[in-house]
C-alpha cells in the first residue's frame, strides 16, 4: 500500500493546526485536507506516467510534496538569516527546487534498491508524524477563547483634563490635500473639510508628507522621526532596502510600544497590503482575508505562493472584490470600537487602502465592476480616484459621527495620508530627483492631515505640520511628554538612485 504521499500531504495541515490549536477548529481544516489529498493523488499519477512503477512513483511524489510544503518555511529561514540584507529571490529558490525535484526523480528511477522496504519505512514515518500531530490536537483542544490584555502598566504621565483618551490613527492611503485635488482633479473638497471642522477637527491646509511612498512614510510617522535617524547606519536608504529593519519599524513601532507601556490596548486594522495586513505585536488584529486565515497561512508556505498573481486569478480570488468587502468590513468594525470592552484605553491603527487603487468604489459605494483602463495604472485614472475619494469622505463622516457619539470621553482622531495621489506618473527611467518636475513632486507630497485633539490640543498644531510631528504633539499634550518638534521636511527618492533621499521641501511648499 502506498500511503505515505497522502499522509505527507496532510501532515503540514495537521501540524499547523496543532501549533495554532487555540485559534483553529476542525472546520478550518477540511478544505485544505481535501485539496492536499487531491494534490497528492495528482502528483502520484503524474509521476506514474513517466515512472511505470507505483512504489517508485510514491517515493518521488512524497519528495515532491515535501518540497512543495516546505518551500515557504525555507524561504523564511533564509530571509531571517539574511536579516533582510541578503535574501534569495523566489525566482532563484524556485529554480533550486525544480533542480531538486528533477534530481529526485532521476535518482529514484535509476535506483536498484528494494522499494518495498522503502515504501514500508516511509509509510511508517509518515503515519508516525500524522499520529503525533493528531494526538497533540486532541489533547490540547480547548473550547476557551481568551484574549488577555495587559492593563497593569502605568501611564507615561498625566494629562490635564483628559485621561488617556482612545486614539484613532487613521491612515487614508494616498488621500490628497485640498490644493492637490484642485490642481489635478479640478475638485473642490471644501464641503468635506467643513464637515470635519464643524466636528472640531483642525485641518492642516498646507500639509505635506515627509516621503512619497507608504513604505517610507509609515515607519517614519509611527516612530516620530525621519528614516535616517531611525536607521542603524544613519542612512535612510538602509531602512528602505533592508526589509527586516523596515518591517520591524512598522510592526514594533515606537508609538504602540509607548502606548502599550501606558496600559493601552493596541488594535490593528490591516489593509490588503502585506506589510500592514496583520501586526504580530497588536493585541487584536482586524482584517478580512479572501481566504480563511488558516488556509492563507498554509498557502503562503507552499511553493505555489510565488505564483499567486496567476493562481489568484484562476481560483477567482478576486483581489478587487476582496478589497471592496474588506473596506466595508473595516468601517463596520471601526464604528464598534468605542463599545469594545478591553479594560483599558485603546490605540486604534486603521489603514484603509483607499483612495489609493485598485479602484473598486463608485461614489455611492457600489462596486466598480470593471476598472477603467487598468492598463495605464492606478495613478492615471483621475475620475476613478476622485470617485473613490468621495466615497471615502462619506464613510469617514459616518464613522466619525458614530465614534464621537459613542465614546465615553472625547477621543483623539488623527486623519492623515502617507502621500498624495501621485497624479503625475514618473518616467520609469528617472533616476535623479533633480529631473523630476515641481508639478510632479507636488502631486506626490501635497497630502492630507486633519486632527481632532480634544481639550484644545489643536493649539499646538500648525498649517504645515507633517506626519513625523503629529504624535510628538499628541504625546506632549496628553501624556506629559516633552518632545521637541522636528523641522518639517519632505524627502523624495527614486528606486533607480538606490533610494537616496533628497530634501524637496522648498519645491513642494505652498505659496
Ligand atoms: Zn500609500
Amino acid at each position: 500500500m502506498i500511503l505515505h504521499p497522502f499522509l505527507f500531504a496532510i501532515f503540514p495541515i495537521l501540524f499547523l493546526f496543532a501549533r495554532n490549536i487555540e485559534e483553529v477548529t476542525w472546520g478550518h481544516v477540511y478544505v485544505p485536507v481535501l485539496l492536499s489529498l487531491v494534490l497528492a493523488a495528482l502528483l502520484l499519477l503524474l509521476v506514474r506516467i513517466f515512472m511505470r512503477d507505483w512504489l517508485k512513483s510514491g517515493v518521488v511524489a512524497s519528495v515532491w510534496l515535501l518540497l512543495i510544503f516546505s518551500y515557504g518555511h525555507i524561504y523564511d529561514v533564509i530571509y531571517k538569516l539574511g536579516e533582510g540584507v541578503v535574501w534569495v529571490p523566489h525566482k532563484v529558490l524556485l529554480i533550486v527546487w525544480l533542480v531538486i525535484l528533477s534530481v529526485a526523480f532521476y535518482l529514484v528511477r535509476k535506483s536498484k534498491v528494494d522499494f518495498k522496504v522503502i515504501n514500508r519505512g516511509l509509510n511508517f514515518m509518515a503515519g508516525f508524524l500524522v499520529a503525533l500531530s493528531l494526538i497533540n490536537i486532541l489533547l490540547h483542544q480547548s473550547p476557551l477563547d481568551v484574549r488577555p490584555t495587559d492593563s497593569s502598566a502605568q501611564p507615561v504621565g498625566q494629562s490635564a483634563a483628559i485621561d488617556n483618551p482612545d486614539i484613532y490613527f487613521i491612515l487614508l492611503d494616498g488621500y490628497s490635500g485640498q490644493q492637490n485635488l484642485e490642481e489635478f482633479y479640478g475638485y473642490d473638497n471644501s464641503s468635506f473639510l467643513n464637515d470635519l471642522k464643524s466636528r472640531g477637527f483642525y485641518v492642516a491646509d498646507k500639509s505635506l508628507s515627509n516621503y512619497a511612498t507608504t513604505r517610507s512614510s509609515l515607519p517614519s510617522a509611527l516612530n516620530m522621526d525621519y528614516l535616517d535617524a531611525l536607521s542603524p547606519t544613519g542612512e535612510a536608504e538602509y531602512v528602505r532596502k533592508n526589509f527586516f529593519v523596515h518591517n520591524e519599524l512598522v510592526n514594533n513601532n515606537a508609538i504602540s510600544r509607548l502606548l502599550k507601556d501606558s496600559g493601552y490596548a493596541y488594535i490593528h486594522f490591516g489593509s490588503m497590503w502585506e506589510l500592514t495586513a496583520k501586526n504580530p505585536y497588536a493585541d487584536i488584529n482586524v482584517n478580512k482575508q479572501s481566504l480563511s486565515e488558516f488556509l492563507a497561512i498554509l498557502y503562503r508556505t507552499t511553493a505555489f505562493y510565488p505564483f499567486n498573481y496567476v493562481i489568484g486569478d484562476w481560483l477567482n480570488l478576486d483581489v478587487r472584490q476582496a478589497q471592496w468587502d474588506r473596506i466595508y468590513y473595516q468601517f463596520e468594525e471601526l464604528a464598534k470600537m468605542p463599545d469594545l470592552e478591553v479594560g483599558s484605553p485603546k490605540f486604534i491603527f486603521f489603514h484603509v487602502g483607499i483612495p489609493h487603487g485598485p479602484y473598486v468604489f463608485n461614489q455611492n459605494g457600489s462596486f466598480v465592476v470593471e476598472e477603467k483602463d487598468p492598463a495605464v495604472g492606478w495613478e492615471h485614472a483621475p475620475e476613478s480616484y476622485l470617485n473613490q475619494s468621495i466615497f471615502l469622505n462619506r464613510q469617514l463622516i459616518i464613522a466619525i459621527d458614530s465614534i464621537l457619539s459613542q465614546s465615553k470621553q472625547p477621543p483623539v482622531i488623527i486623519l492623515w495620508s502617507d502621500h498624495a495621489s501621485r497624479a503625475i506618473v514618473l518616467d520609469k527611467d528617472v533616476d535623479r530627483v533633480a529631473d523630476i518636475s515641481d508639478v510632479a513632486l507636488r502631486s506626490y507630497f501635497r497630502n492630507f492631515g486633519a486632527y481632532l485633539l480634544p481639550d484644545n490640543g489643536a493649539d499646538e498644531l500648525y498649517k504645515t505640520i507633517t506626519p513625523v510631528n503629529i504624535f510628538r504633539v499628541v504625546l506632549n499634550k496628553y501624556f506629559g511628554a516633552n518632545l521637541q518638534l522636528l523641522p518639517d521636511i519632505s524627502y523624495m527618492d527614486t528606486p533607480k538612485s538606490g533610494y537616496k533621499y533628497e530634501d524637496v521641501t522648498s519645491r513642494v511648499a505652498y505659496e
